[in-house]
């Protein structure tokens, strides 16, 4: 309980906050993380849907995975008190951005108005053809027809708006978040394992250029010995406790 006291009075004096997300602050949305996939989850395996090389050679292993796993994942999700308290301590705090690894849409969701999607995002696609972006509810009504669906406007290749692992991250996004990374005097970091890379190089920028860096994440990560505050636990306790703490009840 001290920490959290402490973690927040040390936000309330921030100036410039900046969230870094991972998978873990969207698992009490229901969603698994990689470590530890549940029911149907586990019929598709992360390295072969997630997958450029595998994507390229065997396409319809994710469009299957999307149709019958992550589309009704994506139609039933909602955010958490998690997300929830990270749009609290924007107008209850400084907090200006919330640079995520997550491809699930949930900090918009919840009201986040500034949002950096390291990895992209499920929820759109586009023609690798002409273009034409797609939501995700007409990709899905194209997959009753044919797997893998052809672009409606010119019969190409459709593909999600997400970074494939063996895809580079997108460098102008790369940079901007860099840069909150260097603008941040306190960086809080959540539901991330931190060992994802460059991803993880950002929490650690921010220490490097004199931020504060706090680690909530239920297990420990590599770089809790450089941070000023590690809470292990589940995001969705600690940040409204959190939250409490900075409206000072
Ligand atoms: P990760 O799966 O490597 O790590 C998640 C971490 O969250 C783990 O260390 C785990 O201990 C912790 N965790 C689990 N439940 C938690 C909770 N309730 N509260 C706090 N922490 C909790 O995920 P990562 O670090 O984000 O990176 C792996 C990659 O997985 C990323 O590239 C990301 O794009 C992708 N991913 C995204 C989603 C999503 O969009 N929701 C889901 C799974 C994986
Ligand atoms: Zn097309």
């Amino acid at each position: 309980m001290e920490t959290i006291t402490s973690l927040a009075s040390a936000i309330k004096k921030s100036k410039y906050i900046v969230a870094f997300t991972g998978a873990g602050i969207s698992a009490e949305s229901g969603i698994p993380t990689y470590r530890g996939e549940k029911g149907l989850w586990e019929k598709y395996d992360p390295n072969l849907y997630a997958n450029i090389n595998y994507f390229n050679q065997e396409p319809s292993y994710y469009w299957n995975f999307f149709r019958e796993v992550r589309y009704p994942s994506l139609k039933k999700v909602r955010p958490n008190q998690g997300h929830f308290a990270l749009v609290e301590i924007e107008s209850a705090g400084n907090l200006k951005t919330v640079i995520t690894q997550n491809i699930d849409g949930l900090h918009q969701e919840a009201g986040s108005s500034s949002v950096i999607e390291l990895h992209g995002t499920t929820r759109t696609f586009y023609c690798l053809d002409c273009s034409q972006e797609y939501s995700m509810d007409e990709v899905f009504s194209l997959l009753e027809t044919k797997i893998p669906p052809p672009c409606p406007v010119c019969k190409g290749k459709l593909r999600p708006n997400v970074v494939f692992f063996g895809e580079p991250l997108d460098p102008q996004i790369l940079h901007s978040a860099f840069k909150e990374a260097e603008n941040c005097d306190f960086l809080l970091a959540v539901g991330s394992s931190l060992v994802v890379y460059p991803a993880a190089d950002i929490p650690r920028r921010a220490k490097q250029r004199g931020a504060a860096l706090s680690i909530i994440n239920k297990e420990r990560t590599p770089l809790d010995y450089i941070a000023d505050y590690v809470i292990n636990d589940e995001s969705g306790k600690v940040l409204p406790r959190i939250v409490q703490s900075l409206k000072g009840d």
